[in-house]
């Protein structure tokens, strides 16, 4: 078995080929019409990854991956259909790993489902740490480490670092900060985000030296593994 795969389609002429095509590949499929369900099946039987129609009746796609990402890293392949390019950028920030147009070759979604999944081997295979040239991550134990020392870090700072990690070279703004590491229903201010992100880049920079975290001014924050690069 290579893997289950998590489908939230309701066009049942789609799901079938989707399923079809999976199934043929070698994953284990299972499915929803609509986006409820999906959640509570994400969660009862965690799948390795979730191929997520944007257009869902009800709670669309969007809000779907919104409410996965405050408990889960699952792969997100997210189908849309032509012309919805905002939503389709929306849906990115929002934590989707990658998306694919409707109409698609089912081929070439087989092909984006094993290359999503082969990103998550090479990292896990390398033993649990995520590394860097200056840090080290362990999500699953919730430690950072500098060399072999672990930072003294509250569990929201850790959140704050793993998700600006977990996008390394690449600017999250602070709405996605703020959605990532508190959720979407939290209605505190951005200035919390910037506090937190304070914080972590002063331990950081105590362990290491180094400035891991820079301010995109106007947009963000993003972490960067070799600043003297
Ligand atoms: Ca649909």
């Amino acid at each position: 078995m290579k893997g289950k795969i998590l489908v939230v389609e309701d066009e049942s002429s789609i799901l079938t080929i989707i399923r079809t095509y999976l199934t043929n590949a070698g994953f284990t499929v299972i499915s929803s019409d609509n986006g409820l369900d999906a959640l509570a099946l994400a969660k009862q039987s965690p799948p390795d990854l979730i191929v997520l129609d944007l257009n869902l009746p009800g709670m669309d796609g969007l809000d779907v991956a919104v409410r996965l990402r405050e408990w889960s890293d699952v792969y997100i392949l997210m189908l849309t259909a032509r012309g919805e390019e905002v939503d389709r950028i929306t849906g990115l920030q929002l934590g989707a790993d990658d998306y694919l147009t409707k109409p698609f070759s089912p081929r070439e979604l087989v092909a984006r489902v094993e290359a999503l999944l082969r990103r998550r081997r090479a990292t896990s295979f390398r033993s649990h740490l995520t590394r860097f040239q200056n840090i080290a991550i362990d999500p699953d134990g919730h430690v950072a480490y500098a060399g072999d020392k672990a930072l003294d870090m509250t569990a929201t700072e850790f959140q704050v670092l793993w998700a600006l990690v977990r996008h390394a070279g690449r600017v999250l703004t602070r709405d996605q900060l703020m959605t990532q590491v508190w959720g979407a229903n939290y209605y505190g201010t951005e200035r919390v985000v910037d506090v937190y992100v304070g914080q972590v880049r002063r331990k950081l920079q105590e362990a290491t030296g180094k400035v891991l975290i820079e301010t995109v001014r106007g947009v963000g924050y993003k972490f960067v593994d070799d600043p003297d690069r």
